[in-house]
């Protein structure tokens, strides 16, 4: 990993290469305790080099097509992937993940990255985007209006959560490269490494023009004040440091976008008429425990509350509990282990206070705890085996609804019948996701359309699984690039990736009122959504 514990990581911003002038943060290896790397943004001038992020950045962008800023995405996918296998080495040491919960992180990150790249192609020699069709404002259409997207003229402030340190630096930046709008990384602390390895390796790589893409890491402090009326800003992280950032200045006083990516407390729910082991029970159970124990459940997306007809109660706590007992914890180094640890010892101890804090108003039906860590030891590991908690009389108590333990925690709840269950699904205030298990008869398509829809008002994404699509569908909790990723409500009311979708937030709409000879210069044909 070429990195002695007192490396400080260089910030870029605006084509110019800062270390910070403090003592910096020490970023640790969750598993082992051992300092890695320390990130400082101290006496860094973030007004000037933001303005430069604009003015380089910015415009060497706007001035290529959307065609040329895909091939700018595909060098950097290219870059990322012969670098993969550092990468994935940089994600053991710093996230405490095991091999296939990185690839959850880095493969995701450079897929996303060619799906847009793929849209970009597609989208051509253009360099604005046509918004709807021409409508008369004059008789016989002497006079009309055409709306047009064109980039807004201001940078992308990307503020992450430490889940992701990968994925969540390119589901944001991909979007916004291919807009045409440059783009300042401040990756969560606790894993800012990978972020900023990635973003140093394409800056070194010169793949991209100078001050495109940029990376502050440390303290966030003053990153807020830099923002000016046209910048965007696209938050992930907790729904209360949300709400400081909605209030900051810059967003209630200088109009600046703003998208939240907040927390969510995401169900499950099996329709009824299941019975256990059948299909849609099976496929339910096999979901439940492998949302609960990917990335040791620290997806924003993971299932969090498990809905089942109440007969099924009993059955479904022992089949998730069995699957979940199989789940052997520790040291991600040592090939027997399925599920590594949480980012940091603070992320250890919020866990643990978030189980006893649901546990006084729910039963425990499975907790792995009493096991031994594998090669890790438990006094330094931030490690915490599955708990399956339950609750018989959901209704009675909010906390199920709104406590999101960020860890490998689910609760089990019965319902009633489906008006029931729909209740407590929406008792989350809003989701980022939600999946749904049936059948595949034409009777129980009808009842998962209609539930789908009922739901689709208070969730980002609704996931349906049937037997038919039990090898194919891409799982509850993995965010795909052509989907939304986003929620009402709780979740933050944003949206994000939705194929080209995401274009929106990075440009600005604007209507043009001409005579038809004008405005059939404006743009291209409407390029096909996707
Ligand atoms: P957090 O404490 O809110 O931090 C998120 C990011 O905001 C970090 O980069 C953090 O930097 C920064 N930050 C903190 N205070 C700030 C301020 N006053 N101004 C500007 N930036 C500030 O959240 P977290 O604990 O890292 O992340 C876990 C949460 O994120 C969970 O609740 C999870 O549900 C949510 N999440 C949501 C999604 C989604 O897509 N909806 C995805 C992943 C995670 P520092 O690290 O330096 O403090």
């Amino acid at each position: 990993m070429n990195a002695s514990p007192a490396e400080l990581l260089p910030n870029h911003l605006g084509g110019q290469r800062h270390v910070g002038t403090g003592a910096g943060t020490t970023l640790f290896d969750p598993v082992l305790g051992d300092a890695l790397v320390r990130v400082d943004a101290t006496g860094l001038d973030l007004s000037g080099g933001f303005e430069r992020v604009r003015t380089l950045g910015g415009s060497a962008l706007r001035a290529l097509s959307y065609r040329e800023r895909a091939g700018l995405l595909k060098a950097v996918a290219q870059v990322l992937q012969a670098r993969r296998d550092a990468y994935f080495a940089l994600s053991t040491a710093n996230s405490g993940t095991v091999k296939n919960d990185s690839a959850v992180d880095i493969d995701g990150a450079i897929y996303t990255i060619g799906v847009y790249a793929k849209l970009g192609e597609a989208l051509g020699d253009a360099r604005v985007l046509a918004d709807g069709e021409f409508v008369a404002l004059a008789k016989g259409g002497a006079f009309g209006s055409r709306h047009v997207q064109v980039p807004t003229r201001g940078l992308a402030l990307c503020i992450n959560a430490f889940n992701f340190p990968a994925w969540g630096l390119w589901e944001k930046a991909a979007p916004a490269l291919l807009s045409g709008v440059p783009v300042v990384v401040k990756p969560a602390t606790a894993t800012a490494w990978l972020t900023q390895r990635m973003v140093q390796d394409v800056i070194d790589a010169g793949v991209l023009p100078a001050g495109a893409l940029n990376v502050v890491c440390g303290s966030s402090a003053g990153l807020l004040d830099a923002l000016q009326p046209f910048d965007g800003l696209s938050f992930t992280g907790s729904a209360d440091t949300a709400a400081l950032l909605r209030r900051h200045p810059a967003v209630a006083e200088r109009s600046v976008r703003v998208n939240i990516e907040a927390d969510s407390v995401n169900s499950a729910l099996l329709m009824p008429g299941a019975t256990p082991g059948s299909a849609a029970f099976d496929l339910l159970v096999k979901e439940v425990a492998r949302e609960m124990t990917q990335k040791s459940g620290q997806k924003c997306t993971a299932i969090r509350r498990v809905l089942v007809p109440e007969a099924l109660y009993g059955a479904a706590a022992e089949a998730i509990g069995a699957r979940l007992a199989r789940v052997t914890v520790g040291n991600p180094r040592n090939e027997s282990v399925r599920m590594g640890a949480l980012v940091s010892r603070a992320q250890f101890d919020a866990v643990q206070a978030g189980i006893a804090q649901l546990q006084r108003v729910a039963e425990t039906l499975h907790d792995g705890r009493g096991a031994a860590l594998v090669d890790a030891d438990p006094a330094v590991a931030a490690c915490v085996a599955p708990v399956l908690l339950g609750s018989r009389d959901p209704d009675a108590h909010a906390l199920l609804h709104t406590t999101e333990v960020f860890g490998p925690v689910a609760t089990l709840m019965p319902y009633r019948d489906l008006d029931h269950a729909r209740a407590l699904v929406a008792r989350g205030e809003g989701s980022l996701a939600c999946s749904l298990y049936g059948e595949d008869d034409d009777a129980a398509a009808d009842a998962l359309t209609a539930t789908a829809l009922d739901l689709a008002a208070v969730h980002g994404r609704v996931h349906v699984v049937t037997p038919a699509v039990a090898a194919l569908h891409t799982g509850h909790g993995n965010v795909m690039p052509q989907s939304l990723h986003g929620g009402p409500g709780r979740a933050g009311g944003g949206e994000e990736l939705g194929g080209l979708r995401a274009l929106n937030f990075h440009h600005r709409r604007a209507a043009v009122q001409a005579a038809p000879t004008v405005l059939s210069r404006l743009t291209p044909p409407t390029p096909s959504a996707a």
